[in-house]
């Protein structure tokens, strides 16, 4: 694994020393991340790197995870796509079957951080708990156009932290607390993003019975419409008319996410019988991401809605061109014609994945920039730069924190 020092040749001397100097200051305090499933989505991706990144630097950082039935994830699944905006059933049983499995999760989670850190609204009720420690929510979702009923039932609880914080500047809220922006970030130097010698990405590409005969469109994402892996196979059918190519459409499953297979299958359905659609089951493989994602001519992520987005950040970091919908967190990542196409619907999907198979070099330098904004703005150190500062803004509010 990559320590902090091998970061000095992307990022500088200086950004690792400032690390170092906030680590110490950080010296002493427990921080405890807890979220609500250890693999999968972009949450744990983010945090398998985050915490030991954080405790090589000084700072004594602990990851619990809350537990679950299928029910509680059902409904947890539902506030999540009705936060996102999406129309949702949402029952009085699914309110009692949150409250219910909270409650077991606050006699059963001990709480005990200087800092506890709270991701999402899976665990956002373990508040309850909170005695003479800080308490931070951190809001992945894109909450600019949330479902009032779920936004109003967990207000009650967003309230009673210390300060929220959020991805981008359009999902703040008006809020009675602090708010912090704080966009993702991804590691340049994890399994999932170094760069990979050609036998192991053709390796990948092997196992998975791929030719590199004609250009690669791929998406990676778990199974699940908010991801749109339907409207991803519309406009791949679109472009095929007009350019022989060939379709990757990869993801897993995250253990907090019921409906992806229900997803994979309808997927699997419309992709039947066309031989350049290849549809992929992923094991939870990092090496195989990147892989797929070297291999690509040709990046999408048609998302319907979004938090952020690694996986735009992945691509564009591989200096992929990307096409992606302007949603949540991707026009942060993608200026458009800049570092990237944006798109909003399946014909303009199309229209721009033809025009970079089309056109090469213009292709090449959407992604060379796309590379060098992600390398300003998203990758690791920023990110652990930014919550290092907010743990201590929570200790000295009023203070400007000098780093030398
Ligand atoms: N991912 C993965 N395997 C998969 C699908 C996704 O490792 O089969 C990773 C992907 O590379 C990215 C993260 O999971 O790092 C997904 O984060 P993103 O913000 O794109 O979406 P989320 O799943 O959090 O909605």
């Amino acid at each position: 694994m990559a320590k902090v020092e091998d970061y000095i040749p992307i990022v500088g001397q200086s950004c690792i020393d400032d690390l170092r100097l906030l680590g110490e200051r950080l010296k002493g305090k427990v921080i405890q991340h807890i979220n609500s499933t250890p693999v999968g989505g972009g949450v744990a991706e983010i945090l398998n790197r985050m915490v030991p990144m954080l405790r090589e630097l000084g700072v004594d950082t602990k990851w619990d995870v809350i537990k679950g039935g299928e029910q509680f994830f059902e409904v947890t699944k539902k506030f999540h796509n009705a936060l996102h905006g999406r129309a949702e059933e949402i029952t009085k049983r699914d309110f009692e079957i949150f409250t219910e499995t909270s409650q077991q999760n606050i006699e059963n989670v001990n709480t005990y951080g200087d800092i506890v850190f709270i991701h999402d609204p899976q665990p956002i009720a373990l508040i309850k708990k909170k005695a003479a420690n800080k308490w931070l929510w951190r809001c992945h979702v894109d909450v600019s156009n949330p479902n009032d009923r779920v936004w109003g039932f967990l207000m009650d609880f967003i309230v009673q932290y210390d300060a929220a914080v959020f991805s981008a500047p359009a999902f703040s809220r008006k809020l009675p607390i602090g708010q912090f922006l704080i966009p993702p970030s991804i590691d340049p130097l994890s399994d999932k993003n170094k760069e990979l010698p050609q036998q192991t990405i053709d390796a990948v590409l092997r196992k998975y019975d791929i030719k590199k005969d004609k250009p690669i469109v791929t998406q990676i994402s778990r199974f699940d419409r908010l991801k749109d892996p339907l409207g991803v196979i519309e406009a791949f059918l679109q472009v095929r008319k007009y350019i022989n190519c060939q379709l990757i459409l990869a993801g897993g499953t995250a253990e907090d996410d019921p409906e992806g297979v229900k997803v994979f299958e309808d997927v699997q359905e419309k992709a039947k019988a066309n031989k350049d659609i290849h549809i992929i089951l992923l094991p939870h493989n990092d090496i195989e991401v990147n892989a797929l994602q070297w291999a690509s001519d040709v990046i999408i992520q048609k998302s319907i809605k979004e938090g952020f987005g690694l996986t735009v950040a992945e691509a564009l970091w591989k200096a992929r061109p990307v096409v992606a919908s302007n949603v949540g967190g991707i026009p942060l990542q993608i200026k458009h014609k800049y570092s990237g196409l944006l798109c909003h619907s399946i014909e303009g999907a199309s229209f721009a994945i033809k025009q970079l198979l089309g056109s090469p070099g213009y292709a090449k330098r959407l992604g060379e920039n796309g590379r060098e904004h992600i390398k300003n703005n998203f990758l690791i150190t920023r990110h652990l730069r930014d919550y290092m500062l907010l743990f201590l803004s929570l200790y000295y509010p009023e203070d400007v924190i000098y780093l030398c």
